[in-house]
């Protein structure tokens, strides 16, 4: 019985035919044809104009916060319900993470708090060098009221889309809300290259700076010249060329974790006590995870049945732990709280990758029923 992971790689004839072809051609090189084409498919594929793939989505993050000009002492605004990458990437710039709660619809960025926060940072006269919003386990933030403070403070908005690879909120893309996205293809990603991030916009200048950073700031001559210190964050071509054939089947894979999501409420939906990951119907998530949330209600604590799935021999775990409640963030400012303590509380995320198989999904059902019922 092989074990079903949450959101393992999903690989085919595709991915190792641009692999091998990268290979065959010796660009196992730092820059080299695929790289600038995976660039432009992946940003076709989410309707913005410009990109540069990185090594991972945090170091797109820690770029996308440098070029918006963050210093250190700043504040920046970041949703609590999310990975640490997100606020860690506020502290590499030495930056001040200020938390908001999930609001209930979507589990992202409640975007009053938002609001309040900003108007907290101005009050106590304290500069804001970002807001960074998440769309959480492949759904969109709700940005158009986000977006609108953000231009009544004059404060950029990077959009931390590393979840949400071909998702889409009233027909726009994840990664085209902000002045910057950040996509990550880590493994454990619904789009992999292995590891690996992307960084996209609308303004060229912006991704062009990246670009520069991303490559140890090297001036354009034939010596090394350097005027300021740069990093080593550009995504190899190799990588980049499993990236390509991963977007060609990116419509494939959507497909396939929607038809899992819809296998789960179906089989578990009646149960009781059993709801799944608040989805809005203004948007069109990529359902990279579908998690369940147990109330009061239902037949068994979310830890038995993460271990009911463990004898399984499939993998769930609890949802995201918030940033607030995190032991090296805890002396953080945070406004609210509740919604994502309680998700957390009762949320378990489900094996949910694309390449999950009819029979894998059924076990994992029974598994489910079982403890549930
Ligand atoms: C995975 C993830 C990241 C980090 O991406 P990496 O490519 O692993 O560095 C950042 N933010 C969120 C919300 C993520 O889920």
């Amino acid at each position: 019985m092989d074990r079903v992971y949450l959101s393992p790689p999903d690989m085919t004839a595709l991915e190792r035919d641009h692999l091998l072809g990268a290979f065959n051609e010796n660009w196992v090189a730092p820059v080299g044809p695929d790289l600038a084409a995976f660039e432009q498919e992946f940003a076709a594929a989410h309707g913005v104009s410009h990109a540069v793939a990185l090594t991972s989505g945090t170091a797109g993050l820690h770029l996308a916060l440098l070029v918006m000009g963050v210093t250190p002492g700043d504040v920046v605004i970041v949703p609590s319900f999310t990975f640490a990458a997100t606020a860690n990437a506020v502290v590499y710039v030495g930056a001040e993470p200020w938390f908001v709660d999930a609001e209930e619809a979507t589990w992202n960025a409640d975007p009053a708090l938002v609001a309040e926060a900003l108007d907290a940072a101005r009050d106590e006269g304290r500069r804001v060098g970002a807001v960074i919003t998440v769309d959480l386990y492949g759904q969109c933030a709700d940005h158009d009221p986000i977006r609108a403070a953000c231009e009544r403070h004059g404060v950029p908005l990077i959009e931390d889309a590393a979840e949400a690879v071909g998702a889409t909120w009233r027909g726009a893309s994840a990664g085209s809300f902000g002045d910057i996205g950040i996509f990550s293809f880590n493994g454990n990603k619904l789009m992999t290259t292995g590891g690996g991030g992307m960084a996209v916009s609308n303004d060229q200048a912006l991704i062009e700076r990246i670009r520069h950073l991303s490559t140890q700031a090297r001036e354009p001559v034939l010596h090394y010249e350097h005027t300021e210190i740069g990093f080593n964050y550009r995504l190899s071509n190799v990588l980049a060329a499993i990236g390509r054939g991963q977007v060609q089947r990116l419509p494939a894979m959507l497909a396939r974790t929607r038809e899992i999501r819809e296998a789960y409420v179906a089989a578990l939906g009646d149960l009781p006590g059993v709801q799944f990951n608040p989805l809005d119907d203004r948007g069109e998530p990529n359902n990279w995870l579908t998690l369940v949330v147990l109330s009061d209600a239902a037949r068994c604590t979310p830890l038995e049945l993460i271990a009911a799935l463990e004898a399984a021999n499939a993998e769930a775990r609890p949802a995201w732990k918030p940033m607030h409640l995190q032991p090296v963030f805890a002396s953080e400012r945070m406004f609210g709280g509740a919604v994502a303590d309680d998700a957390f509380a009762r949320g378990v995320c489900l094996p949910s990758g694309s390449s999950m198989g009819d029979r894998d999904l059924k076990r994992v059902i029974d598994a489910a029923r079982g403890a549930l019922s």
